[in-house]
């Protein structure tokens, strides 16, 4: 069997920043108690780490008790929630990827101009609930062609569409062409809204599932990027498996398989792919090829609340930056393996 780990997989810049900023507070606040709104990212180890860690994950905000430290997670929130925030006085420490609060930015700026807004997405998803929540008068959600038949439009010529970050670039391509071909003078975002990572890791599946007989991505099931991988492998003829880690691998999966792509979700930490292949080495004796489909260099700085936090407690935040590293791929991580790299795609 023939192991293809596709990059880009796994951490995002948005994921790796989200993550820093409960890193550093944990480390920065040691005697004060962490509360992270919603999951910090969507993905059980990542979230089950920090509670071990002592984080307090809420869902409400007013199970937070007043004048503490409060994470906002990945996916942002609404205004509402920035508003109960603040009258109960919390440290409230924004970890939202700048790529949705360029989503937020949007939404605001067309609902002042007037514009009705077609925000694609997944109705349920708190990136969605977070953006609708910024113009919740101009914003209708839809999740699929049918639902463009039923939006209320007043007049077409003041109509934009927005999407959520992490969508299926198939399915939104598909949603997309329902809007203009409803409403031909719809307006588009002025730079495209689903974001590079989730372009970029699906983009990665799409060039090399064609050439493989089963995918695995690990990540989480309430992660919207890792679901929407597993869905762009399927759509290519090639069956696809989500799994949170090694345990929930199925020996009947591996019938007749000879070549498996591995990736990950944005919000998956490598060590559980590393686990995932050196499992797949030990048991099928697989030899582990790396594709290089696209390289990435982005990355974004920590938010302003958390830089004023470590000054006043003597920290220097100069130059703290998130550094993407590309995932390892050093034999000994994935079980003394020796690692081919293949032919970039
Ligand atoms: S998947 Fe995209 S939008 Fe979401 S956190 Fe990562 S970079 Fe930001």
């Amino acid at each position: 069997m023939r192991i293809i780990l596709v990059n880009p997989r796994g951490f995002c810049a948005g994921v790796h920043m989200a993550i820093d900023v409960v890193d550093q507070l944990l480390d920065l606040c040691p005697d004060e108690p962490i509360y992270v709104y919603h999951e910090i990212v969507h993905n059980k180890h990542v979230v089950d780490r920090f509670r071990g860690r002592g984080v307090v994950f809420v869902e409400e905000i007013e199970e937070v008790p007043a004048g503490n430290i409060l994470v906002f997670s990945a996916h942002g929130v609404s205004p509402q929630v920035r508003k109960i925030a603040q009258e109960r006085n919390l440290t409230a420490v924004d970890a939202t990827c700048p790529l949705v609060t360029k989503v937020h930015m949007e939404a605001i700026r067309y609902a002042k101009q007037g514009y009705q807004i077609l925000l694609v997405g997944h109705a349920d998803h708190q990136e969605v609930v977070g953006t609708r929540g910024e113009a919740p008068d101009a914003i209708q959600v839809v999740e699929s062609p049918e639902d463009v038949r039923h939006v209320s439009v007043r007049d077409p010529e003041m109509l934009v569409y927005l999407t959520q970050t992490t969508l299926s670039t198939d399915d939104a391509a598909v949603i997309i062409e329902a809007i203009q071909h409803r409403f031909p003078q719809v307006k588009a975002p002025p730079t495209e809204d689903i974001c590079y990572a989730t372009t970029n890791r699906q983009g990665a599946v799409r060039a090399i599932a064609p050439e493989c007989d089963l995918t695995l991505v690990v990540g989480s099931r309430n992660s919207s990027n890792s679901k929407r991988l597993t869905e762009i492998s399927e759509n290519v003829g090639c069956r696809a498996r989500l799994i949170d880690d090694v345990s929930e691998i199925d020996p009947t999966w591996f019938e007749g398989v000879e070549r498996v792509l591995v990736t990950a979700g944005a919000s998956a930490p490598e060590d559980l792919v590393a686990e995932l292949v050196r499992k797949l080495v030990n048991d099928y004796d697989a030899e582990i090829e790396v594709r290089d489909i696209t390289t990435e260099d982005t990355e974004f700085g920590i938010p302003a609340t958390l830089k004023r936090m470590m000054r006043e407690r003597g920290v220097d935040p100069t130059g703290r930056r998130i550094h993407i590293q590309r995932p390892d791929i050093t034999a000994d991580l994935y079980g003394g393996v020796p690692v081919t790299i293949g032919v970039t795609g």
